[in-house]
């Protein structure tokens, strides 16, 4: 017989977008938004991640045409891509920049609006490098209500940012961008951790602005050695470390 995987579970955040944490600890917050004719995936997870059961769990919610967006090009979140692919998905969107090999249509500064059917959009929009070269935010809109805002590792809740791709002043930028937008999106989903609200990104824009001046001034100070400056660096010391070598490889 046939094994039949177990259904992940999504959890219900608004009238039409969901969340899965495929997978015990992978952390990863996997999207799910649904409109009459498709069903739109964000970041589908890592390639030994389990897809027989995420593809079920969507199908245990809708029998719409599956599409994937990917918010960057890290294997935790579009290793999953190729199994959907040969699932039968056509259309997985990522920027330009971000890498993604498995991507069949690319998004670059211009948004691109989804319309899933039922009135339910979803606006992928590049708002600047930062957490890596390639970016993008997924907002959910039906009707005049704001919905959820998809942030991918732009947001990083329960844990500190990683740098080691990252451009760290344009990303204290983009952050601010995704601040203003607090309007239209007042629940922010990150790629790992619990939903935040503006307050939390303008502490973390606020956080990730004081890192890069300190780190900054560091490296003047002393060019051969700024790694003198990670303990007054608001992280932990890893990710202090990728911090002054991201600025100081600018
Ligand atoms: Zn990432």
């Amino acid at each position: 017989m046939a094994h039949v995987p177990d259904p992940v579970r999504f959890q219900r955040l608004e009238e039409h977008a969901w969340l899965a944490a495929p997978g015990p600890d992978s952390g990863l917050n996997v999207g799910l938004v649904l409109g009459e004719n498709l069903a739109v995936l964000i970041d589908p997870g890592p390639a030994d991640g389990d897809h027989a059961g995420l593809l079920a769990g969507v199908r245990e919610l809708s029998s719409a045409e599956i599409v994937v967006v990917n918010t960057h090009g890290h294997p935790d979140h579009i290793g999953a891509n190729e199994f959907l692919r040969a699932q039968g998905v056509r259309k997985i969107w990522a920027h330009e920049h971000a890498g993604v090999e498995t991507a069949t249509d690319l998004v670059s500064s211009t948004p691109v609006t989804l319309q899933l059917g039922g009135g339910v959009d979803i606006v992928v929009s590049h708002l600047g490098r930062g957490h890596t070269a390639g970016d993008l935010v997924a907002g959910v809109r039906s009707g005049e209500a704001p919905g959820i805002m998809f942030c991918g590792d732009l947001v990083r809740e329960g844990h500190d940012p990683e740098f080691y791709d990252s451009y760290p002043e344009e990303w204290v930028r983009t952050l601010g961008r995704l601040w203003s937008m607090a309007g239209n999106h007042s629940r922010f989903i990150p790629g790992h951790g619990r939903e935040v609200d503006a307050d939390f990104l303008a502490s973390m824009r606020r956080r990730m602005q004081q890192g890069c001046n300190v780190s900054s001034q560091a490296i003047r100070d002393a060019v051969n050695d700024a790694t003198k400056a990670i303990p007054i660096v608001p992280y932990g010391p890893g990710e202090s470390r990728e911090l002054i070598t991201r600025l100081r490889g600018r």
